[in-house]
Formats: structure tokens, sequence, C-alpha cells
């Protein structure tokens, strides 16, 4: 049963990393190179819910490029004598390219960690339940102005 679980975590991940929804695998994450698509074109899953989710695949993308920029410097600064200064602007170029070129598989893996998490999910009513949740909590907020 376990192992089952891991191999759908698994595909779902995949799915991610190929830029496709992780609720139907179908519609693609991307309208265009960095601008994603609020809902699934085919189950209306909705990507993301809140402002500030993306921030889950920067955090991905960015250990990700450090990682294998510090790798592979000390790699080729094991195996060669390279100075360390003249090494400096090609991980550098290195680091920002990765971040680019990696930008959409980690949205995609982190959406799929998302859902996976049970945050991504078809809701037609979105717009209607995000005001009605604006709206509940504006008296709280003022009652607990008059305290
Ligand atoms: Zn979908």
């Amino acid at each position: 049963m376990r192992l089952r679980r891991l191999l759908y975590a698994l595909n779902v991940l995949k799915t991610g990393l190929r830029l496709h929804c992780p609720h139907c695998g179908r519609g693609k994450l991307f309208a265009g190179w960095f601008r994603m698509h609020e809902t699934c074109p085919y189950c209306q899953a909705r990507y993301e819910r809140g402002p500030g989710e993306a921030l889950g695949g920067m955090y991905v993308n960015v250990a990700l490029a450090e990682i294998t920029a510090l790798l592979g410097f000390f790699t080729i600064d094991a195996l060669t004598d390279i100075p360390a200064l003249w090494q400096l602007p090609f991980w550098v170029l290195y680091t920002v390219l990765f971040f680019v070129l990696f930008f959409r598989p980690a949205r995609g893996m982190w959406i799929a960690v998302v859902y996976l998490t049970g945050g991504v999910y078809p809701d037609p009513d979105y717009m209607r339940e995000y005001q009605r949740s604006e709206t509940d909590v504006a008296p709280t907020s003022r009652s607990k102005e008059h305290e």
C-alpha cells in the first residue's frame, strides 16, 4: 500500500516536471515562458490560491542552482589548477542560466507538491468563495479595533 502511494506521488511529481496539470495530467501549466494559467484548461483545477504560493518553487529552484554550482565548483577545484577567481564568472553565469532554464520545471514540481498536500483542485466558485471569506474577516478585524 505504501509503495503504491509512493509510486503515485512520484508519478504526480513527474507530471509536474512535464509541466502538466497534476490533477488531470492533460492541461498545460504555462501559457508562455514565465506566465502560468490560473486554472487548468481541461479540469479547471486552480494552480495557485493565494499570493506568494509561487515562492516554494523559487526556493526549490534557487536551492538546486546553488547546490549544483557548489558541487561543480568544488569538483573543478579538486581536479584542476584553475584559480577560484577565474572560475567565479562561469559559476555566476551557470547559476543565473540554471535559474532561468529550470524555472518552469521547478514551478511544475512545486504545484505537484501542493497538489499532493491537497491545495490544487477544481473549484468553479472560487471568486464567490474568495469574496465571502473577505467579508467574514471584516467584522472580526473591526471588533478588535474597538477593544
Ligand atoms: Zn487539469
